[in-house]
């Protein structure tokens, strides 16, 4: 395969979170070298890579610099400017490449891109003045959510709007360009984390079920246990995006499942997914090996689930009084531990998360939740 980025090249990964880390742990594994980039240093993945690069993503002579150590470039953190991204393409392949990334960063032009491509999404409107939030109110009703349009993550820059005299205050806290969406009353969460390869191959984990708690991911169970022909549009629609936004790498599509058995689209992740975790234990290839294989342009692996998983996310809040008692969760079978070597462990910081395979999801479930609560 001309092209290809084989083992022994260096991997260019722009953020260095948990994200970055656990993709760096697989490139490794597999004989490949990986070079790290962001504003932090000692962070989560430089302290496993071969290489990590502090600076900002606006500094172009840096970014520049990195992407000439490299073979490839893909990324953990969507938000990378545009021009930076643009500047690395021309030096090597990032991937997913520009186009990906800007619809995806930013909540306005993803919605749109949705709608204009015939994809099921909630009822929107974009607002940039306070005046139009009131209209768009009128025309959308409430109860409905305020987002920010750029730069929004596990529910952070959005707000509910239960009445419309709530919304001076939701203006005050967010302002700027925003969505109005409608409130969904969903049934479930689910989740599509899938891969692309350069060839255009594509390769899906299925649909999984996501339970949040204060909009933050609480729970991936694996697989979503809903009925096939609502697993197979899920799957359609993803793969229809990844189609038309020619994402190649890891890429999640989250959804909401109607009272009615509809989906609508909520939020693309342009890059490995929170609900894909349980991949890396439960999965014949996890979803950070699935990246790395789709933009070094080989063969994507097996996706097959042997059992069913199940991933509980630890959040900074489990360390209030004290470390929490891994060896007691440990002493479940069937629970594997993984922590991020995140230092500070603020309340609602993902520290770690914790993965668990049994015979059915519900075991599965049971089984992380147990070990989390005895931590
Ligand atoms: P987001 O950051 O947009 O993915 O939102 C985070 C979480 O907030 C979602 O996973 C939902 O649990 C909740 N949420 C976001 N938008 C809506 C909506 N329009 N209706 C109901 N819940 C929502």
């Amino acid at each position: 395969m001309s092209g290809t980025v084989l083992p022994g090249a260096a991997i260019g990964v722009l953020g260095s979170g948990q994200l970055g880390r656990m993709l760096t742990f697989a490139a490794r594994r597999m004989g490949y070298r990986v070079h790290v980039y962001s504003p932090d240093s000692d962070s989560p993945a430089g302290r496993v890579a071969n290489e990590e690069w502090s600076a900002s993503y606006e500094d172009l002579d840096a970014a520049c610099e990195f992407a000439r150590s490299v073979d490839v470039v893909t990324l953990e953190f969507e938000n990378i400017p545009a021009a930076t991204v643009k500047a690395l393409s021309a030096l090597v392949p990032v991937r997913p490449g520009v186009g990906a990334l800007q619809v995806t960063q930013n909540r306005r032009r993803e919605k749109e891109f949705l709608r204009a491509a015939g994809f099921p999404v909630a009822p929107f409107r974009a607002i940039s003045n306070r005046n139009a939030l009131d209209a768009a109110l009128d025309e959308i009703g409430t109860p409905a959510v305020l987002k920010t349009a750029g730069f929004g993550y596990d529910g952070k820059g959005q707000t509910r709007i239960s009445t419309p005299d709530e919304a001076d205050a939701a203006w005050e806290s967010l302002g700027g360009e925003a969505v109005l969406e409608a409130w969904v009353d969903f049934e479930a969460e689910l989740s599509v984390v899938a891969a692309r390869g350069v060839d255009g191959a594509f390769a899906h984990y299925g649909a999984v079920r996501n339970v949040h708690s204060r909009h933050i991911l609480d729970l991936t169970v694996a697989p979503a246990g809903v009925p096939s022909e609502v697993e197979a549009e899920a799957v359609e629609i993803t793969h229809g995006v990844f189609e038309q936004l020619d994402i190649v790498g890891t890429a999640c599509v989250e959804f909401f499942l109607t009272a009615n058995g509809g989906l609508l689209v909520n939020e693309i992740a342009p890059r490995p997914h929170n609900s894909g975790h349980w991949t890396i234990d439960g999965a014949a290839t996890s979803q950070f090996e699935q990246q790395l294989r789709a933009v070094c342009g080989l063969p994507l692996g097996s996706t097959r689930r042997p059992q069913a998983a199940a991933m509980a996310n630890l959040l900074g809040d489990l360390w209030k009084d004290g470390e929490p008692n891994w060896t007691a969760a440990l002493k479940i079978l069937d629970v594997n531990l993984h922590l991020y070597d995140k230092k500070e462990p603020r309340p609602g910081r993902k520290m770690g998360h914790l993965t668990a395979l049994a015979l059915t999801p519900r075991g599965a479930a049971k089984l992380v939740a147990d070990a989390r609560s005895v931590l």
